[in-house]
């Protein structure tokens, strides 16, 4: 678990600035959502993190820790992707393996964190197939799994759920707030969808075109919405 902290970070491609003058903390077990519309950064923020893309200036800690010069896997953090990036020739047991492998962790350690991971999520009798052989909310779990296999400081979620079918995302949204309230671990979790941030957050950032509107309990973004945009995108009343 660890505490993450931005300090006046900013990022631009070419001539286009996406991320202007962003400082956040996200507490250390803390379950911090990214909230805002389609281009608003929030990606490239998450990216940003995770050590996928560079920062043009500022400043980016993980648990008191620069990581100015730390690759994506010295940072300790593991990163869900939407898409979920899994091996299709290799069985379940072996995608969630493959970090720890590449690691050079021994294999009755491997095995051990593989079969925890797996009963946690419910998933232990899904072990030896292969990805075609699973649905898309069992893929998501297995991507899950992966990223917990790695006892990781922080967990970052792209919109994870925006590939499932709206039952199974509402499901698998439960587990995901079931599994914080368990693991107690650093979370930040991007999404455009107002009800999933309004339900998994401790605290939700809300962005727009590349800056921070507000950051506040979900209450408090809804009910005293900092500016017009928060208060529209939320669907405040009054
Ligand atoms: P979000 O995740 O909120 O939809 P992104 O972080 O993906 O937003 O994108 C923010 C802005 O940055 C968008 O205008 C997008 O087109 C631009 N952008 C993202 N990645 C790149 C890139 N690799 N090169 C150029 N522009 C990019
Ligand atoms: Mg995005």
């Amino acid at each position: 678990m660890a505490e993450i902290r931005l300090e006046n970070v900013s990022k631009s491609f070419g001539s286009v600035t996406v991320i202007k003058d962003i400082s956040l903390t996200v507490a250390s077990g803390e379950l911090m959502v990214f909230l805002g519309p389609s281009g608003s950064g929030k990606s490239t923020l998450l990216r940003m993190i995770a050590g996928l893309e560079t920062i043009d200036s500022g400043s980016l800690t993980i648990g008191g820790v620069s990581c100015e010069r730390l690759a994506p896997g010295q940072r300790g953090v593991a990163m869900v992707f939407q898409n979920y990036a899994l091996y299709p020739h290799m069985t379940v047991r072996d995608n969630m393996a493959f970090g720890l492998r590449n690691i050079g962790m021994n294999e009755a350690d491997i095995a051990a964190r593989v079969d925890q991971a797996a009963q946690m999520l419910e998933m232990t009798d899904l072990l030896e197939r292969r990805p075609a052989q699973l649905s898309g909310g069992q893929r998501q779990r297995v991507a899950i799994g992966r990223a917990i296999v790695k006892e990781p400081k922080a967990f970052l979620f792209d919109e994870p759920l925006s590939n499932l079918d709206a039952a199974l995302r509402v499901r698998t949204r439960v587990e995901l707030a079931e599994l914080h309230q368990r693991i107690r671990s650093t979370m930040i979790y991007v999404t455009h969808d107002q009800t999933e941030a309004m339900t998994l957050a401790d605290r939700i950032v809300v962005l727009n075109k590349c800056r921070i509107e507000q950051i506040g309990t979900p209450m408090d973004v809804y009910l005293k919405p900092a500016t017009r945009f928060v208060a529209g995108f939320v669907g405040s009343p009054g």
